[in-house]
């Protein structure tokens, strides 16, 4: 992902794009029912979900890693899931190379009117672009905030899900080729986000969307997104108040830059995604040296907390398990 003048670009897009979201789809409502107990988030899994992705070595597009970490999120979801999908599609990546790349759909409740959808990138860079030593610059990262972070929250998600049913229809969707366009190049990032937009399964029509990025850092900051905030300022408030409501430090009430990730094309689409990112990482300008590892050889086990991953999953779960449709879908 990447800090973009978000407000040039997006008064473009509106103006050439006009209505972006059908009515039908803002008309349902949702809300959090009160409830007391909810099914524990495990830190402990989670953390062991990054390091078991760090293992196979960086997941950057056609790596040996890139494959074995495909087969292991496909029997993961699998043990879990009701329904798993393998979106597979080809790219013409740079010197030109085919890339091959495949979106994860974990499926709860498969037939459900009423659903919502978890996603992230399970991709990492091939590049190390901010990394001071330029030996390493053109060397594939761990990612294992960047990418590994949020699959790991999704796949104990999973876990969860399959303990405890819910009754809504729940989507955790892995995309791939977040990370692979040069700094520059916009239109090679969000390779499989892009791609899910364009072919949205048929009559898939979601309440909303939430994207997580960068969610593991210890002394993660999660400011609410510019660009969600404007596309669904409800689910930001779901979220947001939440997290305040079970002191989930990690989160700041305060505004803050607009990222260019998978949420764009998502919103685009007319699916209505919140991005829960660290956009403080992004661009490793950070006066934290420690926190300076965005698109570095830096990117390990040793920046993640499981304080951070437990506030996030939590947050989910809690979303997960109390939501409620009043909506005409119900
Ligand atoms: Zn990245």
């Amino acid at each position: 992902m990447k800090k973009i003048l978000i407000t040039v670009i997006l008064s473009l897009l509106l103006l050439s794009c006009g209505k972006e979201t059908p009515k039908e789809e803002v008309e349902q409502k949702f809300s959090l029912k009160p409830m007391t107990t909810f099914p524990a988030f495990n830190s402990d899994n989670a953390f062991n979900y990054i390091e078991k992705q760090l293992s196979f070595g960086p997941r950057n597009p056609n790596s040996p890693a890139h494959q074995l970490a495909l087969a292991y999120f496909e029997t993961e979801f699998k043990k879990f899931a009701d329904k798993v999908t393998l979106q597979n599609f080809s790219y013409p990546g740079y010197n030109d190379e085919t890339l091959n790349l495949t979106n994860i759909i974990a499926s709860f409740n498969p037939d459900a009117k009423n659903r919502i959808f978890l996603c992230a990138h399970w991709d990492s860079r091939p590049r190390a672009d901010h990394d001071k030593n330029p030996a390493l610059v053109n060397k594939p990262i761990p990612g294992a905030n960047d990418g590994a972070s949020g699959v790991a929250i999704l796949l104990e998600l999973a876990r969860i899900l399959k303990e405890k049913k819910v009754q809504i229809g729940i989507d955790l969707i892995l995309f791939d080729g977040e990370d692979y366009g040069t700094e520059s190049d916009l239109q090679n990032y969000l390779l499989g986000s892009k791609y899910f937009a364009a072919n949205l399964p048929k009559d898939y029509k979601p309440a909303f969307g939430i994207l997580l990025d960068l969610v593991g850092d210890k002394e993660a900051k999660f400011y609410k997104e510019t660009n969600s905030m404007m596309y669904a300022p409800d689910v930001v408030d779901i979220i947001w108040t939440t997290a305040s409501e079970l002191n989930a430090t990690s989160f700041s009430n305060l505004e803050g830059e607009g990222i260019y990730d998978d949420h764009i094309p998502l919103n685009q689409a007319g699916l209505r995604t919140v991005n829960i990112i660290d956009a403080e990482l992004v661009g490793a300008n950070s006066p934290d040296e420690r926190r300076n590892y965005w698109h570095t050889h830096n990117d390990t086990i040793d920046n993640i907390g499981k304080e951070t991953l437990k506030q996030v999953g939590e947050v989910l779960v809690r979303i997960i398990y109390s939501i409620e449709f009043t909506g005409p879908k119900s």
